[in-house]
């Protein structure tokens, strides 16, 4: 017996996994999958590693990307690959339909409260009673606040990016344009010809960075949208005992660019492997999903040592057909390989790494 905190494309998609081994049930706090809706919706194509392509949440594809600098510069790539862009609301019923195809339990309008080895305490939101469920495993698939890891005192001191977002109604090119910058990034996304995500990750002063970004897409705002974005750490505990944490729960998200679903979704799968083969889930963790998260986490500290000087100094550099034909062949995901094949490609910018090299030790 199986007990998942959580329906977000995460939990429901462990759910899916592990329902034809073990009897699963899912609590979700809302009282349905996918709303309120708290994300931009961009993915690489590595999505398909979780996704038939052929689907009705892809919603828009755009190869054109343009980098800021603080000085307003920027260059402009196409990448080989196009970034997707995903109506999140019908992305995660995606994965509650797979679950409950396989007979999983979703129980709307429960809450977790708490646990001990055996059992969990759910509270009723509708009735306002409060139930006990056994289990042999627990999993906290519940995001950036776990009340999961909450409960078992995981040894987490976890940190966050807090994320403001608006819809904005604008006329657009369909290019995505990033904003990097000291502590965050910003973004302006196309969901279509005449409408803008546009929001801002940042670990400091995110509303008044976020007001500044929006000067530039004077469009009509339909919608706002926050939440917190946690930063990976690779020293936090993700499992104790029969708990597991996975997701954003157990902070799996990119630190360059706030990307949770695809690493996510990868700890779903290794989760329900891990479970089902009796395999240990810290180590297949370490070898699938680390390396990648722990590139992005060190991207982000070189980044948070940039001075605005820096970046505008980077993206001249990086303003010239060599590096963009690097930056063009791969996806964001890829990106430790990215930045080698750079700086094999422009040795100017092997002195720029040593620079900042300090920044990630
Ligand atoms: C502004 C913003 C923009 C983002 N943009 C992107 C993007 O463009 N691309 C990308 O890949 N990622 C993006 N992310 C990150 C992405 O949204 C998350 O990584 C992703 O939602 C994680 O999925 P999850 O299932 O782990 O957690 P969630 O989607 O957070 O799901 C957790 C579920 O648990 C439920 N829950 C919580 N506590 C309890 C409880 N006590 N009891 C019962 N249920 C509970 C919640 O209601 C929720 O349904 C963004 C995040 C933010 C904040």
């Amino acid at each position: 017996m199986i007990s998942i905190i959580g329906a977000g494309p995460v939990g429901c998609y462990a759910a899916a996994l592990l329902a034809d081994d073990f009897e699963v049930k899912v609590f979700e706090e809302h009282s349905q999958v996918g709303l309120p809706v708290q994300c931009t919706g961009i993915v690489t194509p590595d999505i398909f590693k979780f996704v038939p392509k052929n689907n009705d949440f892809i919603i828009n594809r755009i190869s054109d990307v343009r980098i800021f600098s603080p000085d307003n510069k920027h260059i402009k790539l196409k990448f080989k690959n196009p970034d997707l862009i995903l109506d999140r609301a019908k992305f995660d019923n995606y994965f509650y339909d797979l679950a409950r195809k396989k007979g999983v339990e979703f129980y709307f309008q429960h809450r977790f409260v708490s646990a001990n080895k055996r059992y969990a305490l759910v509270k009723d939101l509708k009735s306002g009673k409060t139930r006990k469920f056994k289990h042999d495993f627990l999993v906290g698939a519940d995001g950036a606040r776990s009340a999961v890891a909450k409960n078992y005192n995981f040894n987490n001191k976890k940190k966050f990016f807090i994320g403001i977002q608006a819809v904005v109604k604008m006329k657009n090119i369909n290019t995505v344009d990033y904003f990097p910058f000291k502590h965050g990034f910003g973004w302006a996304v196309p969901v279509d010809k005449n409408t803008l995500r546009v929001g801002v990750a940042s670990k400091k002063n995110p509303r008044a960075i976020f007001e500044n970004l929006l000067k530039k897409y004077k469009g009509k705002i339909v919608s706002k949208q926050g939440g917190l974005i946690p930063v990976f750490s690779p020293f936090a505990q993700i499992r104790k005992d029969n708990v597991f944490l996975i997701g954003d729960a157990a902070g799996f998200v990119k630190a360059t660019t706030g990307g949770g679903l695809v690493p996510g979704l990868k700890s779903a799968r290794v989760l329900a492997h891990t479970i089902i083969n009796n395999f240990m889930y810290e180590s297949s963790i370490g070898v699938k999903i680390y390396p990648s998260l722990w590139m992005h986490l060190e991207m982000s500290k070189l980044m948070d040592s940039f001075s605005r000087q820096d970046w505008n100094n980077l993206i001249e550099e990086l303003n010239n057909e060599d590096s963009k034909k690097s930056l063009q062949k791969i996806n964001r995901d890829r990106l430790f390989k990215l930045l080698l094949s750079l700086g094999f490609r422009n040795p100017r910018l092997i002195g720029f790494g040593l620079k900042h090299f300090d920044a990630l030790f």
